[in-house]
């Protein structure tokens, strides 16, 4: 069966010149690149090289402001439990319900420990009240922690504006945000619109890279301190051997996705033509974050009367790799935090599916999703005691 892969939010298939530029680093180049000895050298240089992509990446910023990571989470991580350790004077943090549980439950964490957590909400379509943000602001908050593209619903938030309404309100706040569904999609430029950003996260799985490694830029002269602390390697930054096949993996899949910028645009058609042909073939469905500015690649639609779990196991059937709104977790079916936050009516929230696209999308493969989606959704209502098969529409 062919395998049509959908689920890019999930994770990237990794780019083959990807693999090829780590390989080296897996055999002959296992030196340690803190190791004196020359032949550790150029081990040494390709960590250095792969932070000047990053920085590249994120518009050209200095690139030892940089740390690597095993991943966005331990980036998230990092910037808060470091942020919080620097300032301890102050105790108020301001973040949104539809974060990544990477950030919401280091900030449901920090609730624990004491500090006063300020979760924004967002309205039906999934975007901030920029109002109630500014009110949010006081003289004791430490740090605004919000995301820029939504891994869910791919709805962006305006995290340029909302830094520089941070940073102008008081420049002693720190402004992080988790770019990890943004950064190799759309263009991020920390030297432009957005040098009002202290510190953002990124994943190397989301751009093509490789899985298990990351980065947390640190804006020169921000109030942090390092969160996994151990050797003097990131200059007392961030302890551990460097994961260095992985770092270079991350490197040369940032290079990559700024070749690839112009893609940008055909992945949004693919993406608009699915949305359509889904929109055009089956009733009583909406989109989730129609009226927000989205990330290109990501669709994720709200199918009333059925339920997402099925629709993705008739999908897998089919060859289809997307995902539901919903996580089961521990036995019970929740629906998604983010789409519990925008309000979805009882009949759509545990219907939800997003398609997320990639540069690797073709043009048949999103013709065959368009084929194969509305007989799913027609095969499960038939199977639901709210839907009339007659007319196609709810009893
Ligand atoms: N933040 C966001 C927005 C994400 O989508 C993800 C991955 N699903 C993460 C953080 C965690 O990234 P990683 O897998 O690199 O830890």
């Amino acid at each position: 069966m062919t395998v049509i892969y959908a689920d890019n939010n999930a994770t990237t298939a990794i780019d083959p010149q990807v693999t090829e530029a780590m390989l080296p680093y897996l055999q002959d180049q296992y030196f340690n690149p803190s190791s004196m000895y020359e032949v550790a050298r150029p081990v040494a240089n390709a960590i250095e090289k792969a932070r000047e992509s990053v920085a590249h990446v994120l518009g050209g910023i200095e690139a030892n402001q940089i740390l690597f990571t095993s991943g966005a989470t331990e980036s998230n991580n990092a910037a808060i439990f470091g942020t919080a350790k620097a300032n301890r004077s102050r105790n108020h943090i301001i973040t949104t319900a539809v974060e990544h549980p990477a950030v919401l439950e280091v900030c449901r964490e920090m609730e624990r420990d004491g500090y006063e957590v300020t979760f924004l909400s967002v309205d039906r379509s999934g975007r901030l009240n920029m109002q109630e943000f500014v009110q949010a602001l006081q003289p004791d908050t430490l740090m605004v922690t919000i995301m820029h593209g939504n891994n869910e619903t791919g709805v962006i938030f305006p995290v340029d504006e909302l830094a520089r309404i941070t940073k102008e309100t008081d420049p002693a706040i720190i402004f992080h945000t988790d770019a990890t569904q943004s950064v190799g999609k759309i263009p991020l430029d920390l030297t432009g619109a957005f040098r009002y950003v202290d510190m953002l996260s990124l994943s190397g799985h989301k751009l093509h890279g490789p899985k298990g490694v990351g980065a947390l830029y640190v804006k020169r002269g921000t109030q942090w301190r390092p969160f996994i602390i151990g050797g003097h390697q990131e200059n007392g930054r961030r302890g551990g051997t460097y994961n260095v096949a992985s770092i270079v993996g991350l490197g040369s899949a940032c290079d990559l996705a700024r070749e690839h910028r112009d893609d940008e645009k055909r992945i949004a058609a693919l993406r608009d033509r699915l949305e359509a042909g889904i929109l055009d073939r089956v009733p009583q469905v909406e989109v989730n974050g129609q009226d927000a500015p989205r990330l290109p690649n990501t669709l994720n639609v709200a199918c009333h009367y059925v339920e997402g779990e099925g629709i993705l196991y008739q999908l897998s059937a089919l060859g289809i790799c997307a995902s539901s709104g919903s996580a089961c977790t521990s036995g019970s079916l929740d629906p998604s935090h983010v789409l519990k936050t925008m309000e979805l009516p009882f009949t759509a929230i545990h219907g939800s599916i997003r398609f997320s696209l990639s540069r690797y999308t073709t043009d048949a493969e999103v013709d065959a999703i368009i084929d194969a989606f509305p007989k799913v959704i027609a095969n499960l209502r038939k199977m639901s005691p709210y839907w009339d098969t007659k007319t196609n529409q709810p009893r």
